[in-house]
């Protein structure tokens, strides 16, 4: 499963993150998965929860956010979001596309727990 090599990125991510904060446990975390990032959010949580087993982010919840394909248009400057995979321009049907977003996968936040945190 593709999915499983970048929950392992991913987790390298997330203990740096946590040894940087002090933090002894990752809560949650969320992703933007671009549509064209080439990853399905659902497998991404099914690796997620596979791979976390043991880590500091036993029991943190993996929340992918879908981020659609949004492109610009060399010939008339038009932008617009890509629907169906049918890359033509909207406005002036010509086919060469700029892609603005969509194409990869970003952490956009990530819960922590510090020992500050942890009830008395
Ligand atoms: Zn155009």
């Amino acid at each position: 499963m593709h999915e499983m090599s970048l929950v392992a990125g991913l987790f390298e991510i997330l203990e740096e993150k946590a040894r940087e904060h002090g933090a002894r446990r990752v809560t949650a975390v969320r992703l933007r998965v671009g549509r064209l990032a080439g990853a399905v959010p659902e497998l991404l949580v099914t690796a997620f929860d596979m791979y976390k087993k043991g880590t500091l982010a036993e029991e943190a919840a993996l929340i992918t956010v879908p981020v659609p394909v949004l492109v610009r248009c060399r010939a008339c400057d038009e932008k617009f979001e890509v629907d169906d995979y049918v890359f033509q321009c909207v406005a002036c049907g010509a086919p060469d596309l700029e892609i603005l977003s969509g194409t990869d996968m970003l952490v956009e936040s990530i819960e922590l727990e510090t020992d500050e945190d942890a009830s008395l």
